[in-house]
């Protein structure tokens, strides 16, 4: 039997005994690409009961049945913080998705800019993006994906409690760390990070940005980054300062 475990990410309710349907996509990559058999396990979550382990007991051309058999990790909520960001292009977008995902982002809210050149934004597939990169590292959950809005409506619906780091690359904000040494939040406060799209804030946005109260500037550091570098750079930071990777465990989600 094949010892790499494989994951997966399933909509169904799971418990002991279920039997659970797959088709499309994971049924192709169970059978095709990863070559499971009938008897072969594999792990099951659904972002809700936690991650299980199940087997497969029968096998079709397109489809795959499993039944579940044993909880191998409760449920558990990772650390709550958001990733806002202006659309970057096909490709590069989905490598973000997969790479936010991996770093441990709970909602993913593309926004669109005065410098955004992007007209729409493809939630399923920004979804599926978010669902294997979940499967792959090791996650309980997948990562909400927000409706593609215009940045003042954003601001508008934003939940205030939310803290938002936003990324200035203008050279005047404190650094990254000194902010975050000095946020007043407990750590499990609700974040968001927030980055520009390649050309940057227009002037407009950038006032705006200033004003609102739950709005921290944060610079990082003296190179301009493109869009996505930042995004990672300050989820990794906020991680390392005030998340779960100040915890020696491995099986957060
Ligand atoms: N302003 C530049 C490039 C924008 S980079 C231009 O006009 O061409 C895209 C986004 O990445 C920025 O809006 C910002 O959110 C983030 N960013 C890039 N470099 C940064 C830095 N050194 N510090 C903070 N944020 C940065």
């Amino acid at each position: 039997m094949p010892d790499t475990a494989i994951r997966l990410h399933v909509a169904d309710d799971l418990a002991t005994g279920r039997h659970i349907a797959l088709d499309g996509g994971p049924a192709h990559y169970l059978a095709t690409v990863m070559r499971r058999r009938v008897g072969d396990a594999a792990l099951l979550f659904n972002g809700r009961d936690g991650e299980w382990r199940a087997r497969i007991e029968a096998m079709a051309r397109g489809s795959c049945a499993l039944v579940v058999e044993a909880r191998t990790r409760p449920q558990a909520d990772g650390p709550d913080v958001w990733l806002v960001f202006a659309p970057v292009k096909r490709g590069r977008i989905d490598d973000l998705v997969g790479r936010a995902t991996e770093l441990g982002v709970a909602a993913l809210w593309p926004v669109r800019t005065e410098r955004t050149n992007v007209a729409r934004v493809n939630a399923a597939r920004l979804r599926a993006n978010a669902i294997e990169a979940a499967e792959q590292s090791e996650r309980l959950t997948v990562p909400m994906v927000h409706d593609y809005l215009a940045l003042p409506a954003l601001l508008e619906r934003w939940p205030r409690e939310r803290r938002m780091l936003w990324c200035d690359e203008s050279g005047t904000a404190p650094s990254i760390a000194d902010a975050l040494a000095r946020a007043s939040q407990p750590l499990r406060a609700p974040w968001a990070v927030l980055v520009g799209p390649e050309g940057g804030f227009a002037r407009s946005e950038l006032d705006a940005l200033r004003k609102l109260p739950f709005v921290t500037a944060v610079s990082l550091g003296p190179r301009a980054l493109r869009a996505e570098t930042a995004a990672l750079a300050a989820l990794a930071c906020w991680q390392a300062l005030i998340g779960d990777w100040q915890e020696a465990h491995r099986h957060g989600s």
